[in-house]
């Protein structure tokens, strides 16, 4: 007999309440969490973001053997609609930017394309069995 995905979680779902057993209930809430797809909003939370990438930021460059050449980078994004980047400038003057889908500094999704990745990449988690 096998069963879907979708029939285990209904399964576990509908245990938490064939027992009186607290340990029991909870351990069948745990195994209908661990089965249920992730969410956006899950992943969302998990990478809430760093202070690098709340708003915008000037990175503290560290200098290189030609020394300060008036160099300078900000990373972040203006808003929703902006997307999320770095902007180089040399002498106070916007020279060239990159948009990133991720934060370089913590990993966090930045894109709804980005997000979708890291959803796909956790929900591929489930499709490897565990190695003994
Ligand atoms: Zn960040």
């Amino acid at each position: 007999m096998s069963m879907t995905l979708e029939e285990a979680i209904k399964f576990a779902d509908h245990a938490v309440n064939m027992t009186d057993i607290p340990e029991v209930k909870e351990f069948y809430r745990m195994c209908a969490s661990a089965l249920r797809p992730i969410s956006r909003e899950q992943v969302e939370k998990v990478w809430s973001g760093c202070q690098m990438c709340e708003g915008w930021n000037t990175i503290e460059l560290k200098p290189c053997a030609n020394g300060d050449l008036g160099v300078r980078a900000d990373i972040g994004s203006a808003g929703q609609a902006d997307p999320f980047g770095l902007v180089v400038y040399k002498n106070l003057l916007a020279s060239g930017y990159v948009d990133f889908q991720f934060c370089p500094f913590c990993g966090s999704p930045k894109t709804a394309d980005a997000v979708q990745m890291v959803m796909e990449r956790l929900e591929a988690l489930h499709e490897i069995p565990p190695t003994t």
